[in-house]
């Protein structure tokens, strides 16, 4: 029989456990009303969804009826009519603070290349409690420092010199190479001439009054190495995300020949959600020591089956190298769900273990402090 609590207290070390959040964005700012909440439940369809009330049966909707109510008054699994209208009586940060709050998380590394109605790292942290981070987006400094640029040929030194001034600031470097090329590209470092080229083609393409996007192969590979010069943790879009990216172009696996790369060696290389490729992710984390990996934004829109993404993701990863994140973004629920259904799902596979005789609680404590907290601790040098 398993006490209240799970397996030998691993259960309530998992709720005293303050985490690190290393990959987040900020919650909304404003009021929500139900078709742009249930188009937030649901990640891959990025047209509006023609009946909103189906992304409530979902295992993300269950979820939130299960989790989240509680904490807006309600009773468990309420209707969606009765969560919706509570959340508006409510309001957004009130429902936000409420939410936050039973996260427990000590440090929120924020995404701030995505961040329309999005609350900034600050504003994050003064609802959810600890200290907010930023974490820079590559394409983003591209995108701005396009415009500024009078001679292309220039591009190499000007964008690493933003990055460098980037690097001050922020705690680690992200690239959205999953959503600009895939990573069926050649990922070698491109010559000065093809980069300055690449450059003046996008300058030159630049629509009046359009804003850049920067999907060109060649200047996106060539921030990698920009911010890898730096020696910040790198975090990588991997996997699921929304239909805009080509899912089967965003295979970890297809990044071997960067991660065999003398620019990697020594600079922590964060796999971000991995889903549904974990498996690739833990081979790679086995392979090379740079190589970390989360199940974040899997976790919550598995609901109820989020343990087996956790468990999976504790295969053939060494345990020093895979990070909690939730990847949650806009509505509270999803911050909530990233730490709740982690720390459930955390409890109910180690507390397995334990429970087979395979692990002793003091390793499945252990383990959940480095996942929980201290790998990103060390990775980012947080202090
Ligand atoms: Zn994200």
């Amino acid at each position: 029989m398993t006490p209240p609590g799970g397996v030998h207290g691993l259960a309530e070390h998992l709720e005293q456990l303050a985490l690190v959040d290393h990959h987040v964005h900020g919650v909304w700012t404003e009021d929500a009303d139900a078709a742009r909440l249930a188009n937030a439940f649901n990640e891959a369809d990025t047209a509006p969804l023609a009946d909103p009330s189906s992304a409530w049966d979902t295992q993300l909707g269950f979820a939130v009826r299960r989790w989240c109510a509680p904490l807006l008054d309600l009773e468990p699994h309420p209707a969606p009519e009765t969560y919706l209208r509570r959340r508006a009586e409510l309001g957004e940060t009130e429902v936000a603070r409420r939410l936050l709050d039973g996260t427990n998380v000590s440090d929120w590394l924020v995404d701030t290349g995505w961040s329309r109605d999005l609350s900034s790292p600050a504003g994050l942290a003064a609802l959810g409690g600890g200290t907010g981070r930023e974490i820079v987006r590559l394409e983003t400094l591209a995108e701005e420092l396009l415009p500024t640029l009078d001679d292309p040929a220039d591009w190499a030194d000007a964008f690493a010199a933003r990055v460098e001034d980037a690097a001050r600031r922020c705690v680690g470097f992200k690239s959205v190479i999953a959503y600009r090329c895939g990573f069926a590209v050649d990922l070698a470092p491109p010559a000065p001439e093809a980069v300055a080229e690449a450059a003046r083609r996008w300058q030159a393409g630049l629509e009046d009054g359009a804003a850049p996007r920067l999907d060109d192969p060649t200047l996106v590979v060539s921030g990698l190495y920009a911010a890898l010069r730096t020696r910040r943790p790198l975090q990588l879009h991997v996997g699921f995300g929304d239909r805009d990216l080509d899912l089967a172009s965003v295979d970890p696996l297809l990044l071997t020949d960067l991660l065999r790369r003398p620019e990697v060696r020594g600079v922590p290389v964060m796999l971000l959600h991995c889903y549904p490729y974990e498996r690739h992710a833990g081979y790679l984390a086995q392979a090379f020591p740079e190589v970390h990996l989360d199940v974040g934004l899997a976790t919550h829109f598995l609901g109820a089956r989020a343990p087996g993404v956790v468990a999976r993701s504790l295969e053939l990863a060494p345990f020093r190298q895979v990070l909690y994140s939730s990847d949650a973004a806009g509505p509270a629920e999803l911050h909530h769900l990233g730490a709740r259904l982690w720390r459930n799902a955390m409890a109910q596979v180690l507390g397995g273990w334990v429970e087979a005789g395979d692990w002793s609680v003091d390793d499945a404590r252990r383990v959940a402090t480095l996942v929980g907290r201290d790998n990103a601790r060390r990775a980012y040098d947080l202090d």
